[in-house]
């Protein structure tokens, strides 16, 4: 008969595993790298602002490191270390500057990035060298004894100062992998000299679970309690996240990553993800637990200021991590939440959501009813089942519109909205095509402009706005039309507009769906609208989502 997995070293209390292994420790740090590894995907570009907004953010979560990027590496990080000291007050999380080691051969008082990781005025740095004999010898191209005196000289250099000086071993795994004896001569010598951590890097990200866990077990009885052991993993081999829960299975007592998971190629490991795991399924201490309801907020709000939509499946945060579409189960849920969810949702700050779609019955209608607070009656639900059939038949999709969806139950039970009433709108696109009289070639400059009229506190406005494109022309020349009218609206503005054809293959006119995701900065919704034509069908989604910021911005009473 097989064994009950793991039964000799785990015991339960309070529901959560708890792990007699001795290698485990209680409490764990967090390092964010955010601002420095996680800047390097793709697509990703952050002014100095947004580096302060993204480390207030940090703080506030109660991380305990913020790695805020390379002083010397560039003018934005230099900026940003200038800034620092007058601009961003920390109340948890300690700011640390990131470097390398000095050059080969070099000398460590005349090294320029030992110099700017000086002048950068923080507490804590963290330099990354060579702990891959192979990298050694091959990309510096030096001796073994030279690499490891490079780590040493600028530990002991940067150590002299007072800072607190953690060595990041890059490549640590795969060159302990193939020559261990050189991966720990060199955290050897960054220990003599004072490192505060030993931050073991799986910097090409293709190591597994198994293999982290035995190989920070192994460094940790090598080390004993003389340095702590950190973790820095990659996510190439789609284990980012169980990487760093078995380094600390190993004994790691600090795990470094990013906040979504960002990061170069496939991403950094999850903090997001981990701190949940560790917390409230291993029942080890990372951030204060009171604060992990802010998980939520935070990385909503990060994903905002890194402009990237955050992805609805992310685990504990995403929008859909705690969504149920199951019709049948749908009252059950609502009695037995801990039946159907692995942890309760609002203790990451997310909730549980019920999804509506054609499907949906009356007690899924019902559940979605009392999520938004609204108090529908059994006919009202039933008039809200009869209207999402005929809409979904048209071509709607409310499952992913949750906004509109809003918008349509308060309507069944008497809502409308007073803010405005729309006369007409009109939109404009010219295609202007001529000669450039500074390049001399032919080409084409297309502007949009649209021209809305409405009706606000019984007076006629009427107000044209140019925009990129027809949506953003009409969004301009309404929020133009209502000339202030409502502040709260300043906040809103449209992150994403998504355009289908529907029923292309019937040869009848073909009918456009169009999506807009819209945020107030605080929450984000998604807004519909289907027509024939694509610039009604943005219309009503545009229309929908400016009344559902208005909505929360100003509230149901209107004014
Ligand atoms: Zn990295």
């Amino acid at each position: 008969m097989p064994k009950p997995c793991a039964a000799k070293q785990t015991s339960t209390k309070n529901g959560v595993s708890m792990s007699a292994d001795p290698a485990v420790p209680r409490s764990v740090e967090i390092y964010d790298t955010t601002l420095r590894d996680g800047s390097q995907l793709e697509g990703i570009s952050l002014t100095v602002e947004d580096k302060l907004r993204i480390a207030e953010q940090l703080d506030w979560l109660g991380v305990h490191y913020i790695e805020a990027g390379w002083p010397g590496a560039n003018p934005k990080d230099d900026e940003l270390f200038r800034r620092t000291p007058t601009e961003l007050s920390l109340t948890t999380s300690k700011l640390v500057a990131f470097g390398s080691t000095r050059r080969v051969k070099g000398k460590v008082d005349s090294d320029d990035t030992l110099r700017h990781l000086i002048d950068a005025n923080v507490e804590a740095v963290c330099i990354v060298g060579k702990a891959w004999d192979y990298h050694v010898t091959e990309a510096l191209g030096t001796t073994l004894d030279e690499g490891v005196a490079m780590v040493r000289d600028s530990v002991e250099f940067l150590r002299a100062t007072g800072m607190e000086v953690l060595f990041d071993a890059e490549h640590f795994f795969d060159g302990y992998r193939r020559n261990p004896e050189f991966s720990l001569r060199v955290l050897e010598a960054a220990a003599e000299v004072g490192a505060s951590r030993l931050v073991l890097c799986d910097t090409n990200g293709g190591t597994l679970p198994h293999e982290v866990e035995e190989t920070v077990r192994a460094v940790v009885a090598y080390f004993g309690s003389d340095v702590g052991i950190a973790v820095h993993l990659h996510d190439d081999a789609g284990t980012g996240v169980a990487n760093a829960l078995a380094g600390v299975r190993g004994g790691a007592i600090q795990v470094q990553g990013t906040i979504n998971g960002y990061g170069e190629r496939t991403g950094n490991c999850n903090l997001t993800t981990i701190i949940p795991n560790l917390t409230f399924k291993m029942g080890i201490e990372t951030i204060p637990r009171d604060r992990i309801e802010r998980l939520t907020p935070v990385a909503h709000h990060i994903a905002e200021l890194v402009n990237m939509p955050l992805n609805p499946q992310a685990a504990y945060v995403g929008h859909s991590a705690f969504a149920h579409k199951a019709g049948l189960h749908t009252s059950a849920i609502a009695k037995r939440p801990d039946a159907y969810e692995h942890l309760p949702p609002d203790s990451v700050g997310n909730g549980t959501r019920f999804v509506v779609s054609e499907l949906a019955g009356k007690s899924t209608l019902g559940m979605k009813a009392k999520e938004l607070g609204l108090d529908l009656d059994g006919p009202q639900l039933a008039e809200v089942v009869e209207t999402l059939k005929q809409l979904e038949h048209e071509g709607y999709h409310f499952e992913v519109a949750d906004g509109s969806l809003e918008l349509l139950m308060r309507r069944i039970i008497g809502w409308t909205p007073e803010w405005f009433d729309v006369e007409s709108f009109r939109v404009i696109t010219d295609d202007t095509r001529g000669v450039d009289t500074l390049t001399g070639e032919t080409g084409a400059t297309v502007t949009t402009e649209a021209t809305v009229k409405v009706m606000v506190d019984g007076k006629r406005k009427i107000a044209t706005a140019e925009g990129n494109g027809p949506v953003n022309a009409l969004d301009r020349a309404l929020r133009t039309a209502l000339n202030g009218r409502y502040p709260s609206l300043d906040r809103v503005h449209l992150t994403d507009y998504k355009v289908r054809v529907l029923d292309t293959q019937k040869g009848t006119a073909a009918v456009t769906r169009v999506l807009i995701d819209s945020t107030d900065g605080n929450a984000t919704w998604t807004t519909i609208g289907v027509n024939e034509n694509i610039i009604e069908a943005s219309w009503q989604a545009l229309l929908d989502s400016i009344h559902f910021g208005l909505l929360r911005g100003e509230g149901v009473a209107n004014k």
